[in-house]
């Protein structure tokens, strides 16, 4: 059965390679068959078409997505992504490794994703206002701020949330920000969020560099993204002495041996002029981004970024991954054993999502939290994450990701064995 249940997902190579995930961590910790096929496929995922009227008026209809991959431990927790790759599979695979997350940072979450296969960046305002409240209107169904809990994600923002947190307020009738995170702090967002996920994974990056004896400003760094996450990164890098000699985006990358100067290119970028342009670096290769050597490098953009073609080329001591699913399971094996000091996704980027909950928590009790109070609570959840993944990883002579997966995965069984099985 859950071979008939995955074929509808398997045709996307990034839902393989969770599955691949899943299956070796399985095997490693005996789980249990039923467990397993029950994890292996999302709980439910509604497929939508979305309508949108364009601005000369005819209309082009998206195809959207949302999968929950289990309602186990709490409401479904994800982002939402508009990409013009965004399939199924691709969303399930996202909403999987949702589930590990929370489940390594203990949040009372499960794991989701919704995503829309359309290309932002070719949508005015307006029309992308209206795909937003659109799709908000055709997952209605599945929604709710105990159901399913949406957040930013590439190709979305604070104001994504924005027309999501109205359109779902206009159905209940009441302001009800609890319905998303990530969502700006004058409706209900918290202070802190929208920097979570960078901060996070520079935490986790400290804490890697001191395991290595590396000082920071001893230390240099190559990010690949400069959306929500990799320009966090960068500037959370820079304010501690890192320097970043490389970035990347859609358009290209440049590079700048002596250190990029981060606040000037958020500036740069800011102003709406493409990454490639900057006046303090020089182009380089996209293709040789990855493989600049540095310290610490992050991809923070697309998955299956680093893969069996480029793996042997990486010359970082450090591969902090800010992006979802960023090693193929195949580069990951041929980084093994090597002195590559891999920070996986699921913990690394899990600052969003855990910043995510306070947001959550302070809607529902309509009490605020202060940066002060955000930033703290976060430091202490990601380095008590990252000390429970590094102390099983040398107890157990395991890999930094299947200690982290073995985490994630043996805590979501065990809440499912405790439920048992309806009816
Ligand atoms: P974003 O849309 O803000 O930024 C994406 C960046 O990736 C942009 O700079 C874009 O130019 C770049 N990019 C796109 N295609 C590229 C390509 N082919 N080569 C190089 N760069 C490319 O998205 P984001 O929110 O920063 O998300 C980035 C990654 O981090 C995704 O994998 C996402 O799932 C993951 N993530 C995000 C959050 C969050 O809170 N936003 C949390 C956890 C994980």
């Amino acid at each position: 059965m859950a071979h008939l249940v995955n074929g509808l997902y398997d045709t996307s190579e990034t839902f393989r390679m969770a599955r691949k995930q899943l299956d070796a961590v399985a095997g490693a910790v005996d789980l249990h068959p039923d467990l397993l096929a029950r994890m292996a496929a999302p709980k439910r995922a509604l497929l939508v078409s979305v309508p949108v009227r364009r601005d000369d008026g005819h209309i082009d209809t998206f195809a959207g997505y949302r999968v929950q991959h289990s309602l186990t431990s709490g409401p479904s927790k994800g982002g939402l992504r508009y990409h013009p790759a965004v399939d199924l599979g691709e969303v399930a695979a996202l909403a999987m490794w949702m589930s590990w997350k929370c489940a390594i940072m203990n949040l009372p979450f499960s794991g989701g994703k919704g995503g829309i296969s359309v290309d932002p960046s070719k949508l005015s305002l307006g029309e992308k206002e209206r795909l937003t409240r659109r799709y908000t209107e055709e997952v209605l169904s599945i929604i709710g701020p105990r159901q399913d809990v949406m957040a930013p994600d590439m190709g979305t923002d604070e104001q994504t949330m924005a027309w999501i947190m109205d359109t779902y307020s206009m159905k209940v009738g009441y302001a009800c920000p609890e319905i998303v995170t990530g969502k700006p702090v004058e409706i209900g967002g918290i202070t802190g969020r929208r920097e979570a996920t960078g901060r996070g994974v520079v935490f986790c990056v400290m804490q890697a560099l001191d395991e290595l004896g590396i000082r920071p400003e001893q230390a240099t760094a190559v990010v690949q993204g400069f959306g929500n996450v990799g320009s966090v990164t960068c500037q959370e890098l820079h304010q501690r002495g890192v320097k970043v000699v490389a970035v990347g985006d859609k358009d290209g990358a440049v590079a700048n041996a002596a250190g990029i100067d981060i606040p000037a290119l958020m500036r740069f970028v800011a102003g709406g002029q493409s990454l490639v342009k900057f006046p303090g670096a020089g182009p380089i290769a996209a293709d040789d981004l990855l493989s600049t050597p540095c310290t610490v490098l992050v991809p923070a953009a697309l998955e299956r970024v680093i893969h069996a073609g480029n793996a042997a080329k990486l010359r970082c001591r450090v591969l902090a991954e800010g992006a979802n699913g960023p090693t193929t399971p195949e580069a990951d094996a041929m980084l093994a054993g090597g002195d590559i000091f891999v920070i996986p996704d699921v913990l690394c980027n899990a600052g969003g999502v855990t910043v995510s909950y306070f947001e959550w928590v302070q809607d529902l009790q309509q009490f605020m939290w202060s940066e002060e109070q955000v930033n703290q609570n976060l430091a202490k959840l990601m380095l008590d994450a990252f000390g429970r993944v590094r102390a099983l990883a040398k107890s157990r002579n395991l890999s930094n990701r299947t200690a982290a997966l073995t985490l994630g995965v043996q805590k979501v069984a065990r809440e499912m064995t405790r439920r048992g099985l309806f009816p």
